[in-house]
């Protein structure tokens, strides 16, 4: 479904009782969000230095991961991969290693594929047309619409997570972010906003700007909101009640056992496989099952005699992997078929999960992950788009 096939088939759901919401933000509406945002948007690094590439990394970045997470992320990125060029002429492990903390590696995948398509389609500039950007690997509306609005000025809708909730309490609509009549209408929305705007891509960085520092999921400060006059929501006195709660998702729990082998200060890692969660990463060698493995078992599997270290649960966005960690039980070490002994010290050059990190430090090998691994990740429900497990 295109962007223009979405702007036009709107429709809304309101709640009993209540009077028919706006169609779309009035004119007015739009200046004061387009000033507010002009007089208070956070210094973000990328804001700094509009480029279409630079927009193409953070808006990458920004699904699924939070603003303060993606910060340092970003600015490291850029440093070793500042040009589309160099992007697309880098090993893929070079740009899984600099994607790590940020989970989601799909997303790098794609970002890398995308840089090789614009230097192999496009001369090595990044297209400015949303439509062409569409073609990218990885490239759906949100992303497409904000390269090419705010970097470009193009009259593009976007609707993300924070854009839909603004959108949602502004007309007093309930339909839910993740039902196809809330998307259809929030598109809908969203394209009248960037049609009777003067400067779109400020006004749609206005409403994602909004919705990330005033207009929050839960108390919203209306208060501060340079858009309050025409908040429906807030009229009616219940502005967190829009949109309605995305459906809670049930989780699959796993079983995974993970073997923590140091000898004469490496560490035995394997890869994984090119396709699940975690393709192609690199972790301890691990057996993963439905149900915890006894240890027998798992001796079996590694052909020597273990211990139990620890054990953690690891969240991602559709499983708990329940980790038992093991460790050698005596100076017998694995032979590891398929694996690399890696010296300590350059196991952050090694794209490692944050699943994997949490086991090499479970199983008390003194490594430190990357930075960016250890800050707060993006709640599910305030994520922009669907990408693919953590
Ligand atoms: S008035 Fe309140 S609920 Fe309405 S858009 Fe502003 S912050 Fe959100």
């Amino acid at each position: 479904v295109t962007v223009r096939n979405l702007a036009s088939k709107g429709s809304s759901r309101r709640p009993a009782g209540a009077e028919p919401a706006p169609a779309a933000l009035p004119g007015p509406a739009i200046e004061a969000l387009e000033r507010w945002f002009l007089a208070h948007a956070r210094d973000l690094p990328w804001r700094r230095l509009r480029s279409g590439y630079a927009a193409l990394v953070s808006e990458t970045m920004l699904q699924q991961t939070q603003v303060q997470r993606v910060v340092g992320a970003y600015l490291a990125f850029m440093e070793r991969f500042p040009t589309v060029d160099a992007l697309a002429g880098a090993p893929e492990q070079e740009v899984l290693a600099a994607w790590q903390g940020l989970g989601y590696y799909r997303r790098a995948r794609h970002l890398h594929a995308a840089a090789k398509a614009i230097v192999r389609d496009h001369g090595g500039r990044v297209p400015e047309g949303a439509e062409v950007l569409r073609t990218l690997p990885g490239v759906g509306p949100y992303t497409a619409g904000a390269v090419s609005s705010i970097v470009h000025g193009h009259r593009e809708p976007i609707v993300d997570g924070n854009v839909h909730r603004v959108l949602s309490r502004l007309a007093g609509c309930t339909a839910s972010a993740t039902s196809a009549e809330g998307r259809l209408w929030a598109w809908d929305q969203a394209g009248k906003v960037a049609q009777g705007a003067d400067r779109p891509g400020v006004a749609n960085e206005g409403m994602m700007e909004l919705g990330a520092t005033v207009c929050t999921p839960a108390s919203p400060r209306c208060g501060e909101c340079p858009v309050a006059t025409w908040c429906r929501a807030r009229a009616l006195g219940t502005p967190e009640a829009f949109p309605a709660p995305k459906p809670r998702v049930e989780r699959r729990t796993v079983h995974w056992h993970a073997l923590v082998a140091v000898h004469e200060g490496r560490v035995l890692l394997e890869q994984r496989g090119d396709r699940g969660l975690w393709a192609r990463l690199w972790q301890p060698p691990t057996v993963e099952g439905d149900q915890r493995a006894p240890r027998e078992e798992l001796e079996q599997a590694w052909g020597i005699a273990v211990r139990e270290c620890a054990a953690f649960d690891h969240i991602t966005s559709h499983r708990t992997v329940r980790f038992l960690v093991c460790a050698p039980a005596g100076s017998e070490m694995p032979r590891g078929r398929d694996g690399r002994w890696v010296p300590l010290a350059q196991v952050g050059d090694y794209p490692l999960a944050n699943a994997a990190w949490r086991v090499l430090q479970a199983g008390e090998t003194g490594v430190t992950p990357p930075p960016s691994a250890s800050g707060p990740r993006r709640a599910p429900r305030a994520a922009r788009s669907a990408a693919t497990d953590s």
